[in-house]
């Protein structure tokens, strides 16, 4: 995989992530360029979030809006999406087909989607790279690295 055009300017997100999982970031966007032009024509997608603090990741938990208070986002190795309407609106129902198709080709870059929320329901913008890793062991590691600081 190459760092070739990127079809979306979220370079600063981009370096949010962890190089592996920006590599798979920058792969999946090149390859949703021509695919929702294809199938979703006047529909494009933009990366919204990648690194998240502990804070912004509490609150979320907090608002609803997550089922974790420390999850893939806040090791760099999760990102979300949004599908933009031809009007430039920011289509909000995750039910949309446009999530699960651009979702879904982030298979083939080794990345894990859907995740399904406590709820049931898929988180339909959010995208994780983490191979052969478990949440509870990369936060066992990042505790171990922390208390090594102190
Ligand atoms: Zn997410």
């Amino acid at each position: 995989m190459t760092e070739t055009v990127l079809a979306i300017p979220a370079i600063q997100l981009l370096n949010g992530l962890q190089p592996e999982a920006r590599k798979r970031a920058i792969a999946w966007s090149n390859a949703c360029v021509p695919f929702i032009n294809a199938n979703f024509p006047g529909l494009t997608f933009r990366i919204t979030n990648t690194r998240r603090t502990s804070a912004e990741q509490v609150a979320l938990n907090t608002g609803g809006l997550s089922d974790l208070t420390l999850g893939w986002h806040n090791f760099g190795l999760a990102w979300d999406f949004a599908i933009i309407d031809a009007s430039g609106h920011y289509i909000t129902d995750g039910s949309h087909p446009a999530y699960a198709a651009l979702g879904n080709i982030s298979l083939q870059f080794g990345c894990h989607y859907p995740i399904i929320m406590k709820s049931g329901r898929p988180d339909s913008d959010h995208i994780e790279f983490h191979p052969g890793v478990t949440l509870s062991e990369i936060i066992h590691v990042s505790n171990i690295i922390d208390e090594l600081r102190t």
